[in-house]
């Protein structure tokens, strides 16, 4: 095994390029092809200066970096963060490419970062810093250049805002330049619960996969953000049990279920899921190493690494989250046979439904929860299928099979449009 530091091992760029390398390789990659798609095509730094709510001026760095438009637009979202850096923002980009070209939706990849932390800013203060972001991204953004979405601490709000910002700018309402918007001003239906719904379905086919039963299937979440509380709002509906949810402040633990609509409850008033008095409360890290079925990372990047991998207890490890497991945990994972739902599979729900959105907002004609859900489902039930299929055909694990069949529809699309050199 490599001996890595624990800085190299959680370098989120370093973690995408080297799956990129192997999996470049293993398709005899063009040399030429390679290079053009092992870097993003345009990085974007902006300084931005903001007025706070006492009558200062601070300024912020922020990203967008926009990896490929071989298939289409750029496409990814935004978040804020104390943590953003440039190389988590580039490899969360190339994500953003591979995401999209394995579930086969005409995007590219990028992704964008405010470093700053909204935890301690007043919705104002937000409210300035996405406009200002938006504004120094004007030219850079738009329907058919780059279409950003929310991604951590970013919401619907956050995007009416840019929506709102660009179409000032442009003297004209357009709402296809951002996706996940609320649903009255162009957003689509279900986008909010997407991702969590495409981790939902993928546990399905991995379960009739592998041959195991719904019923008494357990299941742990790490976050409760977006993905995490869908994904466990919708799989109890299915018949799974939620043993287990951990949480950056705590976690809670029930071996007979935690009753989730409860705790969303418990969640929005108390602000925290700590104290929900229907389960025990257990500290998140070794929450993760409890025995379950089914372990949703659903937080953050480098939450499975050298340090954890081996007293991982599950028997399917589904990436909610972009980047939760490092090469080295791969490598530990895949001694234990735990069967992988690679991130850029098992999360594209999201950017799916996005897809969606844009369509719809570009017809002018809104689809019904039902129909953009039937459409999801059946992309990530296809989209399982493929990469399980060409796993086996290629004798390589699930992840790298994701990548291979990405950048393989990428480096295809790339050959037909001839490189400009
Ligand atoms: N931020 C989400 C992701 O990482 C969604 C991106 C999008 O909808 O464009 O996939």
């Amino acid at each position: 095994m490599q001996t890595l530091s624990i800085e190299q091992e959680t370098n989120p760029w370093e973690a995408q390029a080297a799956r990129f390398d192997f999996a470049a390789k293993k398709l005899n990659l063009d040399q030429g092809i390679w290079k053009v798609l092992r870097y993003p095509s345009r990085e974007i730094i902006v300084h931005i200066p903001v007025t706070m709510d006492d009558g200062s001026i601070e300024v912020f760095t922020g990203y967008r970096v926009q990896h490929s438009i071989a298939r289409g637009p750029a496409k990814g979202g935004i978040r804020y963060s104390p943590d953003v850096s440039l190389d988590e923002v580039r490899a969360l980009a190339s994500w953003m490419t591979w995401k999209c070209a394995v579930v086969n939706i005409p995007f590219g990849g990028a992704k964008g970062g405010v470093i700053c932390n909204p935890k301690k800013m007043s919705q104002g203060e937000l409210e300035r810093v996405t406009r200002r972001y938006t504004a120094e991204l004007i030219e850079f953004i738009g329907p058919e250049k780059d279409v950003p979405a929310p991604d951590m601490n970013t919401n619907e709000q956050t995007m009416a805002w840019i929506m709102d910002t660009y179409s000032m700018h442009m003297r004209q309402t357009v709402t296809s330049v951002v996706t996940g918007k609320p649903v009255n001003i162009g957003g689509s239906r279900g986008r909010t619960e997407a991702t969590g719904r495409g981790v939902s379905v993928v546990c399905d086919e991995a379960l009739k996969h592998l041959g195991i039963a719904v019923d008494g299937c357990r299941v742990i979440i790490q976050g409760f953000g977006n993905v995490g509380s869908n994904s466990a709002k919708l799989l109890q509906r299915k018949g799974y049990t939620i043993i287990g949810i951990a949480e950056w402040d705590g976690g809670l633990y029930n071996a007979k279920g935690i009753d989730i609509p409860a705790l969303i409850e418990h969640r929005k008033n108390a602000g925290t899921i700590n104290g929900f008095r229907e389960a025990e409360a257990i500290d998140s890290a070794e929450l993760l190493t409890r025995e379950c079925e089914i372990l949703i990372p659903a937080a953050t990047e480098n939450v499975i690494t050298s340090r954890n991998a081996d007293k991982i207890r599950c028997r399917i490890l589904c990436e909610g989250a972009n980047g939760p497991t490092t090469t080295v945990a791969d490598e530990i994972l895949g001694d234990k046979r735990v069967f992988i739902i690679p991130d850029i599979l098992a999360n594209a729900g999201g950017v799916t439904t996005s897809y969606f959105e844009w369509v719809q907002d570009r017809m002018g004609y809104f689809w019904t929860e039902a129909e953009v859900n039937q459409r999801l489902d059946s992309i990530m039930s296809e989209s399982f299928r493929d990469v399980i299929a060409y796993a086996e055909n290629h004798r390589v694990n699930n992840r790298i099979a994701a990548y291979m069949l990405a950048i393989d529809r990428v480096a295809y699309t790339t050959k037909q449009r001839g490189i400009y050199a």
